[in-house]
């Protein structure tokens, strides 16, 4: 019977290899939306959220728009709009509040915490340099638009949480997904895309963005090594880097950040179910050796 169903699971897959793989569409602050568009024509829309362009996919026979959610928009009901043809459409998006937890953190080096003058100066000039990289633009009419984790561990911080250093609150949010795992593990590429910065930066270490096509960015940080240059394209599953602990951290982990339409959004939503089972194996692996970390990874 097993061997039935997963036949015919196999032909269903091959019956919609056209399918695209979407994210999971969350109407909340820091999630990704899907936006299906009463649109027929076969050009593409062009659509905008909160004054910011927006990705825009081919679906079959429809127009979809994909928006992210800035974690600070309060809840209520907001519009997308497109263009297409000439003509001015509106779609609303209402948006429901996630209530996100709170999380305490002690950093040892309090100048991370309170950065001096000259610090100050170099983080500013950073900002600016960072910043690029969040509006990039390039076009891909079919971004990839589900991920493999990057690397494998025990997610320490989630998406969203609201923050303490050493007591004292932060007004961001943390707007990534922390994955905790030794200082060297490899990070790869979880979809393909090219890299558009690299950086030793001052809170986030040695960093590396890549971009996946209209608007979707992709970033790591707090590494401990970088094997990829800028302009250079990485594949799906391609070493990019090394965890580690530069920048402003408690420990060695992977900060990975999900970037759309300028706005840093929770990865959940993009990571293939596939690919969180297996970190879940080799999570109980590691436990079941007594935290020691098993296999190559
Ligand atoms: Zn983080």
């Amino acid at each position: 019977m097993k061997k039935i169903s997963t036949l015919l699971v196999l032909l269903f897959l091959v019956g919609n290899a056209h399918a695209i793989e979407l994210p999971e569409s969350r109407n909340v602050p820091g999630g990704v939306v899907v936006v299906p568009l009463y649109l027929d024509g076969q050009a593409m829309p062009s659509a905008t959220f909160q004054d910011r362009k927006v990705m825009v996919i081919r679906d079959n026979n429809r127009w979809l728009a994909i928006t992210g959610i800035p974690l600070k928009l309060k809840p209520g009901e907001y519009r997308l709009t497109t263009v297409a043809d000439g003509k001015t459409n509106h779609y609303p998006i209402n948006v429901v509040n996630k209530k996100y937890p709170v999380q305490r953190l002690t950093i040892k080096n309090k100048r991370k915490v309170y950065p001096n003058k000259s610090d100050l100066k170099r983080i500013n000039a950073e900002r600016e340099e960072i910043g690029k990289a969040f509006v990039v633009w390039s076009h891909n009419p079919e971004p990839p638009l589900k991920f493999d984790l990057p690397t494998q561990g025990r997610f320490s911080s989630q998406f969203g949480l609201q923050r303490f250093y050493n007591d004292s609150p932060r007004p961001r949010r943390h707007s990534a997904l922390d994955i905790a795992a030794p200082t060297g593990t490899p990070v790869h590429a979880p979809a393909a895309g090219t890299v558009i910065n690299v950086g030793d930066y001052y809170f986030t270490g040695n960093s590396i963005f890549l971009d996946h096509g209209q608007g979707l960015i992709t970033q790591y940080i707090h590494l401990s090594k970088v094997d990829v240059p800028v302009g250079m394209r990485v594949e799906r599953g391609q070493k990019i880097g090394e965890v580690g602990a530069t920048g402003r951290v408690t420990g060695p982990h992977l900060h990975w950040g999900v970037i759309l339409n300028q706005t840093m959004i929770d990865p959940m939503p993009f990571v293939r179910a596939d690919s969180l089972e297996r970190n879940q194996a080799y999570l109980e692996q590691v436990s079941r050796n007594g935290g020691r970390k098993v296999g190559g990874s």
